[in-house]
């Protein structure tokens, strides 16, 4: 009896492995940095794809970071960034997987613009591989993404920050929750503001949907951090409708100094 249930769980783990086999095949998985696609016997069973060429040319956030925003950091003893030094940020931590150069700001923007959606498996992956233990830690209990503005989302088909977030939940098996939060202006792009600017342009951005007293610890989640009005303009409301400890994590950041 026992050997034919074994027999059983082997025949499914190969009908398993050729499901997968196939959708590789039929939507072949590219290299999230140099775009090219990758052989689909190399594929890890995590979907944490990448040359190992490419591999060699990313740039992990390393010791020393910022203790608040997690940029990495030129001064070995600095324990802030000199922006969190200078600013009160409304987030209790953050942290962020790779810096913001090189092939890396390219793969973000076909991540962000052209439906390079499985990039969000690798990111995510290396994203949990770092922080898994820092988010179990703080007792994170739900993620949330910072919204599109809705015309905007429909336009793009999709909101990269959800994407990445619902990778990272599944990795780390905390649930994801999109609408919590929703974006009710449609923001001019920060980059282009200087910071009185990028305030402004926040103000009453976000609001809260649904009842989150029961909620003390959320993860917030972006692509890409630079100054973190974003990420406080979220967790400002976040706050205001009773949540006491808001983190975030971000796919990517710049240097601090
Ligand atoms: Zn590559
Ligand atoms: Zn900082």
């Amino acid at each position: 009896m026992r050997r034919k249930a074994g027999i059983i769980q082997i025949i499914k783990e190969i009908i398993n492995g050729i499901k997968k086999q196939t959708v590789d095949l039929l939507f072949p998985r590219r290299c999230p940095l140099c775009d090219d696609v990758l052989p689909v016997f190399e594929i890890s069973q995590e979907g944490a794809c990448i040359c190992p060429e490419c591999k060699k040319k990313l740039k992990i956030v390393k010791e020393p970071v910022c203790k608040k925003c997690g940029k990495p950091l030129e001064r070995e003893r600095a324990e802030y960034c000199l922006d969190c030094v200078k600013k009160r940020h409304v987030f209790v931590q953050g942290k962020a997987v790779f810096e913001y150069c090189g092939d890396l700001q390219q793969s973000l923007y076909r991540f962000k613009y052209a439906n390079r959606r499985e990039y969000a498996d690798f990111y995510a992956a290396e994203a949990a591989k770092r922080y898994e233990k820092w988010i179990k830690q703080h007792n994170i209990q739900v993620i949330v993404p910072i919204p599109l503005y809705k015309k905007k989302q429909k336009k793009r088909g999709y909101n990269q920050a959800e994407v990445f977030a619902k990778a990272l939940g599944e990795k780390v098996g905390i649930p994801v929750c999109t609408d919590l939060l929703t974006r009710e202006k449609n923001t001019i792009p920060q980059k282009e503001l200087n910071e009185t600017e990028r305030k402004n342009n926040l103000k009453n951005a976000f609001k809260i949907t649904k009842n989150i007293v029961q909620l003390s610890y959320i993860l917030l989640v972006d692509d890409i951090y630079t100054t973190g009005s974003t990420i406080d303009a979220a967790a400002t409301v976040l706050r205001e409708a009773g949540c006491k400890y808001i983190y975030f994590i971000c796919v990517s950041i710049g240097r601090g100094f």
